[in-house]
C-alpha cells in the first residue's frame, strides 16, 4: 500500500508594479466575495431559517457577476472566488462541529475588514512553478525566488501578503511513497531543550543557538523601541512599522532554515528521536525563553515528525511529568534542582556520579523514549 505525502513549499515572489496591483485586487476580490456570502448565509437564515449552501451560493456568485456594480468579478480568477465560498463553508462547518462538541460558542465566521485581514487568496490548481517564476491565472508569470525545487503534483496555492508589504505563494504538493520500512531501532538519540543552549543531545553534543540569533534580536528590540516613539498615524510611523516587520520575517525565514536543517540531520543519523513534548506553554516559556527555539519549538517538532515519517525513522514526545532533569541517570534518584545548577552530584551515597545538567537530562529523555517505543512494538503499535 502507498502512502500520499503533502509538502508545502513557500516562495517569496517578485511581482512587477502591475502585478502586485493584480494580486491584491485579487486579495480584495476574495474579501469582498467572503463578505457577501457571510451576508447571504446570514440573511437567508433570518428569513427561512435554513442554511445555503455552497452550491446555491455558487449560483448566486455566477449572477452577481452578471450584475453592472460586480461585474469587476468577471476579471477575477473564477476558481478563486470560488475557493473563497469553500473557505466559508469550511469556517461555517468548522464552528458548527466545535458546537456539537460542547465547546465555547467562539470562532463563528465574521465578516473581514481591509484594515485587519491579511490580503490572501487561494486558487486551487493551474498555479505552475517554473525555474524563477511562478505562472498564476489572469495575471501571467511571477518572478519568484526559487530555493528549492518543488517534488510532486501542486494541489493548490495560496497568496499571501506579509505585513513586511512582500507577497508569497505557498504551493501544497502531493507524491506517492513507498510504504513505511520497519527497520530495527539501532541508533537512537534523546534531545534536552537547553538552557544556554539550543539543545542538548544524549550523545553529550551540545547544538549551539546560532550567532545571528542575538544579533538579529538586538535589531528587532531597537527598532520595536523606535517605533514605539513614533507619532501615531504619522508616516514616520507606518515606516517603522514595515522595518519592524521585515525583521520579524528575516528571524523567521532564518529559523526555518535552520530548523530544516537540524531536523534533517536528525533523522538522517538516528533511528529514533525522543524529544520531551513541550507544548505546555508555562514549562516552554522558563526553558525557551532566549533560544531560537523560543517560537520555533512547534514548528520544529513538526518538521521532525513529518522528515522521520519519510525516512523510517521514529519520533517520540516524553509527558511533561517525567522528571528528565531532575533524576539521575545512573541510579534513578530524584533531587530537587533550581535552574542555575548546571552540574550536580547525585546524592545517592551508593552513586555519587557527577552529572551536567543538560546532558543527564537528555539521556534520560532517550531511555525513557526507548522505553516507550519497546513497549509500543511489544503492543504492535510501532508507526509513530
Ligand atoms: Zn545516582
Amino acid at each position: 500500500m502507498t502512502r500520499t505525502i503533502q509538502t508545502t513549499y513557500r516562495y517569496r515572489l517578485n511581482p512587477t508594479v502591475a502585478q502586485e496591483i493584480l494580486l491584491n485586487q485579487f486579495a480584495g476580490a476574495r474579501r469582498f466575495v467572503w463578505n457577501w456570502a457571510l451576508d447571504r448565509k446570514k440573511t437567508h437564515y433570518q428569513q427561512t431559517g435554513g442554511t445555503l449552501g455552497f452550491a446555491a451560493l455558487s449560483a448566486e456568485l455566477t449572477a452577481l457577476k452578471q450584475q453592472p456594480g460586480t461585474a469587476w468579478l468577471r476579471e477575477m480568477d473564477s476558481q478563486s472566488l470560488q475557493q473563497a465560498l469553500r473557505d466559508l463553508d469550511s469556517a461555517y462547518q468548522h464552528f458548527f462541529r466545535r458546537i456539537k462538541r460542547g465547546e465555547k460558542r467562539k470562532g463563528f465566521p465574521r465578516f473581514k475588514s481591509r484594515k485587519t485581514d491579511t490580503p490572501r487568496f487561494r486558487i486551487p490548481q493551474r498555479v505552475e512553478l517554473h525555474a524563477e517564476s511562478v505562472s498564476v491565472p489572469k495575471i501571467g508569470m511571477i518572478r519568484a525566488v526559487v530555493h528549492r525545487p518543488l517534488e510532486g503534483v501542486t494541489k493548490g496555492a495560496t497568496f499571501k501578503r506579509e505585513p513586511s508589504g512582500h507577497w508569497f505563494v505557498s504551493l501544497v504538493t502531493e507524491q506517492q511513497a513507498a510504504p513505511r520500512t520497519e527497520r530495527p531501532v539501532q541508533t537512537h538519540v534523546g534531545i534536552d531543550v537547553g538552557l544556554k543552549s539550543l539543545a542538548v543531545y544524549s550523545t553529550g553534543e551540545t547544538i549551539a543557538n546560532p550567532r545571528w540569533y542575538r544579533t538579529q534580536r538586538r535589531k528587532l528590540r531597537r527598532a520595536q523601541q523606535a517605533l514605539s516613539r513614533k507619532v501615531r498615524g504619522s508616516h514616520n510611523r507606518d515606516k517603522a512599522r514595515v522595518v519592524v516587520a521585515r525583521l520579524h520575517q528575516k528571524i523567521r525565514n532564518q529559523r526555518n532554515d535552520f530548523l530544516h536543517k537540524l531536523s534533517t540531520d536528525l533523522v538522517r543519523h538516528y533511528d529514533l528521536v525522543s524529544i520531551e513534548d513541550l507544548s505546555i506553554r508555562g514549562l516552554a516559556k522558563t526553558k525557551l525563553a532566549t533560544s531560537v527555539l523560543d517560537a520555533g519549538w512547534g514548528m520544529f517538532r513538526s518538521m521532525l515528525e513529518y522528515k522521520a515519517d519519510r525516512n523510517d525513522t521514529h519520533v517520540v514526545a516524553i509527558g511533561r511529568f517525567f522528571a528528565s532533569s531532575k533524576m539521575c541517570g545512573t541510579c534513578g534518584w530524584i533531587h530537587e534542582l533550581t535552574l542555575a545548577v548546571r552540574e550536580w552530584d547525585c546524592l545517592n551515597p551508593a552513586c555519587g556520579v557527577h552529572h551536567d545538567r543538560d546532558v543527564n537530562a537528555a539521556r534520560n529523555i532517550d531511555r525513557e523514549g526507548k522505553r516507550l517505543f519497546d513497549l509500543r512494538v511489544a503492543a504492535g503499535h510501532a508507526e509513530t
